[in-house]
């Protein structure tokens, strides 16, 4: 399966990107993830692109496509891959049909989650993460069992720096701007499909299986 989740930021991408690459054995591309890994071991990439997470602006587009270009050349990848987070820009989308295209890979899909702005806010400042393996909460739709500690591996949760209110509200600024145009983009190559993200976790989790032609 070599699909992409898109859709706006706390639409619930890397919620349902877990579950997924579980189930389907393949590698989770979450550019954010690599992103953040980066600044956490402190390297030229990480402090680069920290300048731009921070205050909700996109990583360059030559950086951001460097990284998912090496990525995908990745043993790991052959057999398929969800990107989550990539693309984010029409130069991106356009720099990955190229280097499918040079693999000699095709896209499956593209999964587009939708959720409402309003809702959007209130996910994302109430979003928790785990410190340790990276699981996501939220302080009211999805709280763990024992505050502030991961159901998972018992790790400390915490808030991302940019999920601030105002942070977030720069970020689906961007998003309006920069990637809400990839719905059309995928729509016009037929690889579209809409995904209601406006629902509880596990019946969004079914509307994608169903989308993709698996068993729920
Ligand atoms: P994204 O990766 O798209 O930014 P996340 O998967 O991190 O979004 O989800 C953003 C926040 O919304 C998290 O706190 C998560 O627990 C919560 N969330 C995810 N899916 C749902 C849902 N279907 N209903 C309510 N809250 C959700
Ligand atoms: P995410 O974890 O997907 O919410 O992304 C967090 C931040 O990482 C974004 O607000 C951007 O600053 C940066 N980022 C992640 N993916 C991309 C991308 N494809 N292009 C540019 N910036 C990105």
């Amino acid at each position: 399966m070599r699909t992409i989740l898109m859709g706006p930021p706390g639409a619930g991408k890397g919620t349902q990107a877990t579950v997924l690459v579980d189930r389907f054995h393949i590698p989770h591309i979450s550019t954010g993830d690599m992103f953040r890994a980066a600044m956490k071991a402190g390297t030229l990439l990480g402090l680069k692109a920290k300048e731009y997470m921070d205050t909700g602006a996109l990583v360059p587009d030559e950086v951001t496509i460097g990284i998912v270009e090496e990525r995908l050349h990745e043993p790991d990848c052959a057999n398929g891959f969800l990107l989550d987070g990539f693309p984010r820009t029409v130069a991106q989308a356009d720099a990955l049909g190229k280097i499918l295209h040079k693999i000699g890979l095709k896209l499956d899909g593209v999964l587009n989650l939708r959720v409402d702005e309003e809702k959007l806010l209130a996910r994302l400042t109430g979003r928790r993460v785990c410190r340790k393996c990276g699981a996501t909460y939220h302080v009211l739709y999805n709280p763990p069992a024992q505050d502030s500690v991961c159901n998972e591996c018992g790790g400390e949760l915490y808030q991302r720096r940019d999920d601030t209110l105002e942070t977030a509200n720069n970020r689906l600024a961007v998003y309006n701007q920069q990637t809400e145009p990839l719905i059309a983009y995928y729509r016009n190559q037929g690889l579209l499909k809409e995904i209601e993200g406006d629902q509880e976790i596990d019946l969004v989790l079914q509307d994608i299986l169903v989308a993709l032609g698996q068993a729920v």
